[in-house]
């Protein structure tokens, strides 16, 4: 970006938290006081559709709540961030009329906060927003307009509104120091959450899924000594980068991110074991990891500021010593779910780019189950037993790695 691009995106982000301050009648955080509890949408009454040329959205809540609107691009969406509303009941589908948008999501966000983020095919700002508040039933209508504006005005606009640093983690943290008799520290990462179910099929949702998992897993290596935190323990998102700081944050020894997604073509089933590469091992695991990402993005995660070189060549010369920890986690947990018995894919070990496996300090790797996509799958992580099998062969496979990482570590550099 030139320096007056830069310059005038920065114009843009001012206007968009200009828009902010007006639409929850600020001064300070004043507006969210008026309103308390959670809000619900009357499915009747919301909709999204277009209107001679621009874009409507029409929401009707149960109670008025302060929000936010701003832009993002890359792909171009229009987010929305609301206190404390209460989304089901609510059908994308049926709330969707629209040629201008090509999507929308909703969900949890933050503690308090949740999200709706419209996907849509032209460029378009914010006209007008404005919020009605019944005053006999407290009820409230939100109506927000997008018309259409040049590709280069949108691009100077989007961004997230300043000081709203809700998405991304504090990067640079320095780890905490670790005594090494400590016991070991395992941070589980249950895919997906929040506005971002994961894969969904015949009914079985993989976000929840998965945090019923990470728990089961959680107290049974908690049992075995190690001290075990998760980066989400509740129906919340989290951005992947955010997950990754939080490995790092805690100063984690391991970090186990836990999916079980579903694919569109073949037969895939058993579990898989994968680690970061910058080539993917087969096509499947690249689509996959592609599609963790745009989870990301489309839960409304501004990644633009992501690129930084010099950070990523820091990065690059410490993976080189934690890649290879990485490849034996992976390779013991095969080893240990073999031994068990339990349902392995043709193929277990994969690798592709996934963005959550790239703490460059903490050894990562990146275990679906198995694949929604599968009957015998799904049937199998539905039922308590088979999880339970599934548990203790992960737990047995990273004590086994953490004795073998133990009697190298005196090779390591440092
Ligand atoms: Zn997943």
């Amino acid at each position: 970006m030139t320096g007056s691009r830069r310059a005038v995106a920065a114009l843009g982000r001012i206007c968009a938290a200009l828009v902010l301050a007006l639409v929850l009648g600020l001064p300070g955080q004043g507006g969210a006081q008026d309103f308390s509890g959670l809000a619900t949408v009357a499915p009747g009454g919301s909709e999204i559709r277009d209107r001679r040329g621009a874009l409507e959205v029409t929401l009707s809540l149960s109670q008025g709540v302060p929000y936010r609107i701003f832009t993002l691009e890359d792909p171009r969406r229009l987010v929305l961030d609301f206190r404390e509303v209460d989304w089901r009941g609510v059908d994308p589908k049926v709330l969707l009329n629209s040629d201008i948008a090509s999507s929308v999501a909703m969900g949890p966000f933050r503690p308090g906060w949740s999200r709706m983020v419209i996907e849509v095919k032209e460029p378009l700002a914010l006209q007008r927003a404005d919020m009605h508040v019944d005053r006999e039933s407290g009820a409230a209508l939100m109506g927000a307009r997008f018309t259409p504006v040049s590709a280069e005005t949108f691009a100077a606009g989007a961004g997230l509104p300043a000081g709203s640093a809700w998405d991304l983690e504090p990067r640079a943290l320095p780890a905490p120091a670790r005594d090494p008799d400590a016991p070991l520290r395992i941070m589980l990462d249950p895919g997906h959450g929040g506005i971002d179910p994961g894969a969904e099929r015949e009914g079985v949702v993989e976000a929840p899924l998965m945090l019923t998992f990470a728990r089961e897993l959680r107290d049974l290596l908690i049992r075995s000594g190690a001290e075990v935190f998760l980066t989400r323990d509740e129906d919340i998102f989290v951005s992947l980068e955010g997950r990754v700081a939080m490995a790092h944050a805690a100063g984690a020894d391991l970090f186990v991110s836990l999916h079980a997604d579903a694919l569109s073509s073949g037969r895939a089933l058993g579990t898989t074991v994968h680690t970061l590469s910058r080539e993917a091992s087969d096509e499947a695991s690249r689509l996959l990891a592609e599609r963790h990402d745009r989870g990301d993005l489309l839960a409304g995660i501004d990644l633009s500021r992501s690129d930084d070189e010099i950070a990523g060549v820091l990065m690059d010369l410490a993976r080189t010593e934690t890649q290879p920890r990485s490849e034996r986690l992976a390779d013991a947990l095969v080893l240990s779910l073999r031994s068990e018995g339990l349902p392995l894919n043709t193929r277990p070990r994969r690798a592709a780019g996934y963005s959550v496996l790239k703490a460059p300090d903490v050894p990562s790797v990146l275990v679906e189950l198995g694949f929604l996509s599968s009957k015998r799958d799904r049937e199998n992580l539905l039922d308590a037993a088979f999880r339970a099998r599934l548990a203790s062969a992960l737990r047995d496979g990273i004590l086994a790695w953490k004795i073998a990482d133990d009697t190298l570590a005196p090779l390591r550099l440092k």
